[in-house]
């Protein structure tokens, strides 16, 4: 009986440590203190860090998120949160939480793991718990690419938007931000080289109303970053351990940079910045020299930009029409011996053409290209990274065909769609498709149709959030919450580890947290309630 009552005792234990931890992402492992003691939280002095810039940063963080002060020097006796790099561990990105009564320790090969664990702790010291049980708190994330995409040029979210998007990413353990940085509706990264990108390109003069209605609303719409701003929002997301992936779309999505330099399109134009959604005919003209000096110029301002080892070259919704009749174009054909299958054109394979010169460029400086799944159609290198989207009937895993990957379903993770059922949908005009937190929750990136091979291409999976009819800051936090905490949750635990009903359960300190940072965000469907 003494045992059975010493069990029990040592699972209630272990039960309240798990409530205490009962964070988003779940941590992998809990172990708790046979002896079952606690920390008294209001007993915690302060914050102690190595004398390091980064842990130093860290710290900041930490004391920020918390109202605790850092603290420079502790004799034995203080109780404080102490940062501590730990080279012993092996994975780059694994956080170790051992909280015994004189403190708590937070743990890391990295700045960027003990960063995981801060805001591990942020979470369980929200709920502000009297005490924290004496236990360890382990976790390593499954997929090495965590992320979160922003298109700013259907609409433009300013310097201090992209910024807060940062932070809500920090939060959920996320590690890639691809910014969408180039498209027909608007160029919004200063290029030296190129102005007339940004003092024209950046801006049109409308909008369409609706769903392509063809009425107007007569309002210039437009912006763009210099590049001093990005350099500053790079080091932000730095700071945050978070890598920003640019996107500069190519041939197809160029309305805008066409619009600045007509000489680069198939016509000449004239070409107007779009004030409406679609896919456009008019792309770059794949057999014009100048068109490659302008990729080679764009890309270099950009690599000097973002120090990223990947980049997105685009690659998706670029139509042939053009090319076919183009007599530069097709003469590219014939000089480069560029050969059509039934299956993929010469065209499809110009594209890849042009995908290739970019890659061998970015490559010598060290970076590798990322671009949509349409690159698959020109038959790309196995060194691209495929970043899927098209997941309908059909459609092929790229990991399937060797290629590293991506994944970012359409049905599943464009945010831009709803996330309530069709009854509960508000008068907000979005794209159609309903992906509740549920769906969001329960999707695998490498499900086990891949072989254990072709698992291993999966790099992990993010979320994109384009913004044809999301125009407003709030309305995109809206958008991608509570659904981020969903993803978090799947690019850090194994299948195994996942259930939906205990993260329910998890959610609502969160959604606190939210609600207390200020952030807006959807409520779950009543079912899922
Ligand atoms: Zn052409």
């Amino acid at each position: 009986m003494k045992q059975l009552t010493a069990i029990i005792a040592t699972l209630m234990v272990c039960l309240t440590l798990q409530a205490q931890f009962a964070t988003i992402p779940l941590p992998q492992s809990v172990t708790t203190d046979a002896k079952g003691r606690t920390l008294d939280v209001a007993s915690l002095e302060g914050i102690t860090c190595d004398a390091t810039i980064d842990m130093m940063r860290n710290a900041q963080f930490l004391s920020d998120y918390t109202g605790l002060p850092v603290i420079s020097q502790t004799d034995k006796k203080t109780v404080a949160v102490r940062l501590r790099l730990n080279t012993a561990m092996t994975n780059p990105e694994a956080y170790r939480l051992t909280t015994d009564p004189s403190g708590i320790t937070i743990e890391g090969r990295t700045p960027a793991a003990v960063f995981y664990g801060i805001q591990v702790l942020r979470q369980a010291l929200f709920a502000k718990p009297a005490t924290l049980p004496c236990g360890i708190v382990e976790s390593a994330p499954r997929f090495a690419y965590r992320g979160m995409h922003l298109d700013v040029c259907r609409h433009f979210f300013d310097k201090e938007f992209v910024k807060h998007y940062i932070d809500i990413l920090a939060l959920h353990g996320m590690n890639k931000l691809h910014w969408h940085i180039s498209d027909d509706q608007g160029w919004r990264i200063e290029i030296k080289k190129w102005p007339r990108l940004t003092q024209i390109g950046a801006w049109r003069e409308q909008t369409v109303i609706g769903r392509n209605m063809g009425i107007f609303d007569g309002q210039r719409h437009g912006g763009y970053f210099t590049q001093t701003d990005i350099r500053e929002i790079v080091r932000y997301a730095q700071d945050r351990y978070i890598t920003i992936i640019p996107e500069i779309d190519m041939p197809g999505h160029m309305v805008a940079a066409l619009t600045a330099y007509p000489e680069l399109g198939c016509t000449g134009g004239p070409y107007e910045v779009w004030g409406t959604w679609g896919v456009s005919e008019d792309i770059l003209c794949a057999g014009n020299p100048k068109v490659y000096t302008f990729l080679t110029d764009v890309f270099d301002e950009v690599m000097d930009l973002f120090p990223s080892d990947i980049i997105h070259v685009g690659g998706d919704e670029a139509p042939k029409v053009r090319w076919k009749e183009c007599p530069r174009c097709q003469q590219k054909i014939r000089d480069e011996r560029l050969q059509g299958t039934d299956k993929h054109p010469a065209e499809e394979k110009l594209q890849a053409y042009m995908v290739r010169y970019l890659e061998k460029h970015l490559a010598e400086r060290g970076r590798r290209i990322m671009g949509w799944d349409e690159l698959m159609e020109g038959d790309a290198d196995r060194t691209t990274i495929i970043m899927s989207w098209r997941d309908w009937s059909g459609s092929v895993d790229p990991a399937t065909l060797g290629y590293p990957c991506v994944k970012t379903p359409n049905s599943t993770l464009y945010f831009d769609h709803y996330q309530l059922p069709q009854s509960a949908w508000s008068n907000t005009l979005l794209f159609g498709g309903n992906s509740t937190v549920e769906k969001v929750y329960n999707y695998e990136p490498a499900p086990d149709t891949l072989t254990p091979e072709q698992k291993k291409l999966v790099m992990g999976l993010q979320a994109n959030l384009w913004t044809e009819y999301i125009a407003y800051p709030e309305l995109a936090e809206y958008q991608v919450l509570p659904r981020m905490a969903a993803l978090a949750e799947v690019q850090w635990l194994s299948p195994n580890k996942k259930d939906y009903d205990d993260f329910l359960k998890r959610l609502p300190n969160l959604l606190n947290l939210y609600k207390a940072e200020g952030w807006h965000y959807a409520p779950l469907p009543k079912k899922e309630n």
